[in-house]
């Protein structure tokens, strides 16, 4: 009797896995279209100056627009293009996107210090990346150093060796390089000795608790000396309260992502924000993001 209760319970887990992935191979195939058939766009959050409000930088993060089932999350997608081998293409689309947008804002005069692009561990990997990268700079006329690209400690845990010398080619373009999710991974931090980062992004977790829990506060404490005294910029992620904002401005971290200020949007939604912000002094607190 117990076994046919069990039988019962793996029949029935199963069929979940089978729907799962089913549902995961309808979704790469349908993404196998989705960037010939334009149903990516590029978003943008702006970076913030806590300081002084002023925008000092801007993060693509890529959308997509299903025919059927609407948004899709890239918490959803890019792990698959990932796997399917598709986020090559997909990283190369939004690397022009991002580019192209932010060439627009250059034009216009609008003084964001720098796009960063989220790459992934097998895009980063890949012979033809910094070639990539070369090529759309020079396409829309950015320096490299307009450019920030975003890694996760996971890229480095895959294959170091390789991600080092992927690194070290950017930074030798002058490309900047940010962890994002920092603190989320599970690579040695001694890679912060040897490795051209320039900036660590504090990952959402640790930021949610800090009006609330002093651990969690002294935890972001020790994370800012740690960049400052490793001579990195600091930026906070997630950031969605006046008092997280006020604490991490008394902390030195001064260079903030998040709701509080604002959420991701479109291309045309920043740029109209880009023009009501502009001022007369247009480097006003670019000093936050000084790498
Ligand atoms: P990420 O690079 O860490 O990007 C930050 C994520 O946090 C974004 O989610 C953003 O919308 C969200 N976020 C920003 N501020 C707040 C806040 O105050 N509260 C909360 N709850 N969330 C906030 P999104 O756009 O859904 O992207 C999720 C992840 O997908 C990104 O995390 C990144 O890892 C990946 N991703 C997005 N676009 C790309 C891309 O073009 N290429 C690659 N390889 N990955 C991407
Ligand atoms: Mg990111
Ligand atoms: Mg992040
Ligand atoms: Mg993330």
């Amino acid at each position: 009797h117990a076994k046919k209760a069990g039988g019962g319970l793996a029949v029935f887990f199963e069929d979940d896995m089978n729907r799962l992935a089913s549902e995961r191979a309808q979704l790469e195939s349908d993404l196998r279209h989705a960037v010939q058939d334009g149903e990516l766009e590029v978003h943008f959050q702006p970076l913030v100056d806590c300081r002084s409000g002023a925008l000092l930088a801007a993060e693509a993060l890529v959308r997509w627009h299903h025919p059927t089932r609407g948004a899709v999350s890239p918490a959803t997608f890019i792990p698959i293009a990932e796997r399917s081998g598709l986020i090559e293409e997909l990283g190369s689309w939004v690397l022009d996107a991002a580019c192209r947008n932010f060439a627009a804002w250059q034009r216009a005069g609008y003084p964001l210090a720098r796009v960063a692009v989220n790459v992934s561990s097998r895009q980063l990997r890949s012979d033809r990346f910094v070639a990539t990268v070369r090529t759309t700079l020079a396409k829309h006329g950015l320096r490299a150093s307009q450019l920030e690209v975003e890694i996760t400690e996971s890229v480095l845990v895959d294959d170091m060796a390789l991600a080092t010398a992927r690194l070290e080619e950017l930074r030798r373009l002058g490309v900047s390089i940010a962890i994002d999710d920092f603190g989320t991974g599970y690579s040695s931090l001694a890679y912060l000795k040897t490795l051209p980062v320039d900036a660590l992004k504090i990952d959402r977790a640790f930021i949610v608790d800090i009006a609330t829990s002093s651990g969690a506060l002294a935890l972001v404490r020790a994370i800012i000396a740690m960049a400052q005294a490793t001579g990195k910029t600091v930026v906070a992620e997630g950031v969605e309260h006046q008092a997280q904002a006020d604490l991490l401005r008394q902390m030195g971290c001064y260079c903030i992502q998040g709701y509080f200020y604002h959420r991701p949007m479109s291309a045309a939604a920043l740029g109209g924000l880009l023009a009501e912000q502009r001022r007369p002094a247009p480097l006003l607190g670019a000093e936050a993001l000084d790498h």
